[in-house]
């Protein structure tokens, strides 16, 4: 696994981009997510010209990308898991993008640390849009509020709104109901879909798209 399936998962998302019938937008890009997988596994990923990257976890993508940093200086790293705010000043230290803001104090944790290291870090909004009970986000009657609050009352750079499909549904009317909430809330970027609907979510006007196993292969969690 590594930069055969970085090119297939490319030319994948610039077949589903041309199926995408709503208006002029800027090409999808792709977040190879690397979680679980270490140096020698994502090094001929970035070798092979990819430079966005997601983790789940801070403390893992501490120990592994202040040294990929160091000689891929122009990488981009997303937080893409949910963030512990006794994690805050960590994660806007090492991240450049946030997908998972998803509770009002975290928003007021993240405001804290960024303004005390002079950096405004562009955030997406998570939202529950299967409202499943275990699963974290905003509920979708409330994102429009909470993203007023986070751009109004705390002046966050809020670029969009991020979301997870249930698991076992078709992903399809998750994705239009984010893009709607998005509209709505008047975001025009969208961080959806993985290895198994990144296709369909870019076909449905995914700004970002977020893809692990395709590219890396199974994860092993033991
Ligand atoms: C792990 C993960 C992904 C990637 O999942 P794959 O199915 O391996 O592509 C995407 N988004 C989030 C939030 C993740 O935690």
């Amino acid at each position: 696994m590594g930069a055969k399936e970085l090119d297939e998962v490319r030319s994948n998302m610039a077949r589903a981009a041309t199926r995408f019938d709503g208006a002029e937008r800027e090409a999808p890009q792709l977040i190879a997510v690397s979680k679980t997988y270490g140096a020698e596994e994502i090094l001929p990923i970035l070798e092979a010209g990819q430079r966005d990257f997601g983790e789940n976890r801070v403390q893992e993508a501490q120990s592994k990308w202040p040294t990929l940093r160091e000689q891929f200086p122009d990488l981009t790293l997303h937080l893409i898991g949910p963030l512990q705010t006794n994690k805050t000043k960590e994660a806007v230290a090492l991240f450049d993008v946030i997908h998972s803001l998803d509770r009002e104090k975290l928003a007021r944790y993240l405001k804290k640390e960024m303004e005390a290291l002079g950096k405004s870090i562009p955030l997406f909004v998570q939202v529950n849009i299967g409202e499943e009970e275990q699963k974290s986000g905003i509920a979708p009657d409330q994102t429009i509020e909470f993203v007023r609050y986070c751009q109004q009352d705390l002046g966050l750079d809020i670029q969009g709104l991020m979301a997870i499909p249930p698991v076992g549904e078709p992903p399809a009317p998750f994705f239009a109901r984010l893009v709607e909430l998005g509209k709505d809330a008047g975001l025009a970027k969208f961080s959806m879909g993985m290895s198994a609907d990144y296709e369909t979510a870019i076909e449905m006007g995914a700004s970002y798209v977020r893809v692990g196993s395709a590219i890396f292969g199974a994860r092993d969690y033991t």
